[in-house]
């Protein structure tokens, strides 16, 4: 039933979007051709999860067959670890989350969960395994009750709030006049980028699924907020395998591994602490990150003390 529910909430929210006029044509196309890019085998079968390993091996992608993107990437994320990919915008970071959900496939390499590679299974049994926070959360034109339920759309009311408790939200939304029923989305109410990451993070609290992947806002967000979000990922990420794309080094501290990527190769990995005894890319990336918190906070303390 939940699988069924969800191809068709998705085909209702196209078609409304459309009817409504409310997303601009680009971003249609976008979401049709995600959903066009990559096709099941004849014989694709279901991925059988076990605990969720994955590996990258040798991966090159190019999204046009003039610039690589990825040059040869080989890593594993261990059943149940973290790892944490960094580097500089444009490096290829995102690319990686979107071929491991398989909205493109690898040219040459490949992607594997528990030794199943992502190219025979079919796209519906990896996606039901895989939640996704991205980037730029896009909201249903709905209630927020129904943003967070589309995680798993069985869920009852209970348990809508406890996934939006867990996710450091909840206060937020009973502060509404409207509360969970608030409607939400670019017809509604415009909630902030890191709000509507947290709706993602609720949503994905309430799917738990064995494979989660986290692409942090770049946004500036200030300090609370910050702790917020990191504390409710924690939450989500304990006992799960999780590839974590981090825009603040702060938050990949206890990651497993930490992987550097710079122009579509590995330039660095190891721990936190690894890769700071190398003194290198990361270790400036580490540098220039704490003393700009330490100049913002001083500038903090400065305007304060006015
Ligand atoms: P990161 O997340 O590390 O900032 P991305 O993985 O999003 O980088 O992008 C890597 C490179 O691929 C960038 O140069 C970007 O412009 C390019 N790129 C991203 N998406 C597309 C796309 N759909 N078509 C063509 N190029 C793309
Ligand atoms: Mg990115």
């Amino acid at each position: 039933l939940i699988q069924l529910a969800i191809p068709l909430n998705f085909i209702g929210f196209v078609y409304r979007e459309i009817r409504q006029g409310l997303t601009d044509i680009e971003h249609m196309f976008d979401l049709l051709d995600v959903q066009a890019e990559v096709l099941d085998r004849p014989d694709a079968k279901e991925l059988e999860i076990e605990r969720g390993a994955i590996a990258f091996r040798d991966v090159h992608f190019a999204y046009d067959g003039a610039r690589p993107i990825l040059k040869g990437i080989s890593f594993e994320v261990p059943a149940g670890k973290t790892v944490a990919v960094v580097g500089p915008s444009g490096a290829g970071k995102s690319t990686l989350s979107r071929l491991l959900y398989r909205f493109y496939d690898v040219q040459t390499g490949s992607i594997t969960i528990d030794g199943q590679d992502v190219r025979d299974v079919t796209q519906k049994s990896l996606r039901a395994v895989i939640g996704m926070v991205p980037q730029d959360t896009v909201l249903f034109n709905d209630t927020i009750a129904y943003n967070i339920r589309y995680g798993r759309v069985t869920a009852t009311e209970a348990e809508v709030e406890a996934a939006a408790e867990a996710a450091q939200i909840a206060d937020f939304i009973r502060d509404l006049p409207e509360g969970f029923r608030a409607m939400v989305g670019e017809r509604g109410l415009k909630l902030s980028g890191g709000e509507k990451q947290r709706v993602a993070i609720a949503r994905t609290i309430l799917k738990a699924p064995p494979i989660l992947i986290l692409d942090e806002a770049t946004s500036a967000l200030d300090t609370k907020t910050e702790q917020e979000i990191q504390a409710a990922l924690d939450v989500v990420s304990r006992n799960r395998t999780t590839l974590v794309i981090a825009h603040r080094l702060s938050t990949v501290i206890n990651a497993d591994e930490i992987i550097v990527l710079k122009d579509g190769v590995i330039a660095e990995r190891g721990t936190h602490g690894e890769l700071l005894d190398r003194d290198g890319l990361y270790a400036s990336m580490w540098n220039r990150q704490r003393e700009a918190t330490q100049a913002e906070e001083q500038l903090k303390r400065v305007r304060e003390s006015d």
